[in-house]
């Protein structure tokens, strides 16, 4: 088993550091006894380490769960939409999700918290997605007014070639 030879003693994984191998699960998986930042001991398998499900021990895993899955990253630079994650503010929403100090592509400041970025439906700060808003409406607008214009265009022309023919 190439698993088997796996030796992940010493690696981290998010705040978890790899301090010995723990035995086996009932998968036949090998588990990790590790150590948490935070100083509490957690056992983890490798496939759960390398696919990156479990990144921290239970007790800080729920304090910075993000959208409730129970993983957390650092998202600091990362672009969402026109969004960059410039740093995590101390601060949490009410579930508990870490939130972000993001800017934004026309310079706004804004907030956001993981669940929403990673989501999508974080991407543009609150004042361009006023503007964006307003452009879909007065593009939804266009479309049916263009529609309705077309329309009585194929109507008069069909009309006027039964004339015609
Ligand atoms: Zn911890
Ligand atoms: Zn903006």
């Amino acid at each position: 088993m190439r698993g088997e030879r796996m030796n992940l003693v010493g690696r981290k994984y998010g705040k978890l550091k790899v301090l010995e191998k723990a035995g086996k699960n009932s998968y036949r998986g090998i588990m990790w006894r590790c150590r948490c930042d935070c100083g509490n001991e957690k056992l983890a398998s490798t496939s759960n380490l390398n696919a990156g499900r479990v990144v921290s021990c239970s007790h800080c895993g729920k304090s910075d769960a993000i959208g409730g899955r129970g993983v957390h990253v650092n998202l600091v630079g990362r672009k969402y939409g026109l969004l960059t994650v410039l740093e995590k503010i101390e601060a949490h929403d009410q579930r508990g999700v870490a939130m972000w100090l993001c800017q934004c592509e026309c310079g706004n400041i804004t907030r956001a918290n993981t669940g929403n970025l990673n989501a999508g439906r974080a991407t543009v700060c609150g004042i361009c997605h006023q503007t964006r808003r307003i452009r879909a409406l007065k593009r939804v607008r266009k479309t049916i007014a263009a529609y309705g214009f077309s329309a009585e265009l194929v109507y008069s022309s069909t009309g006027n070639k039964k004339v015609l023919d």
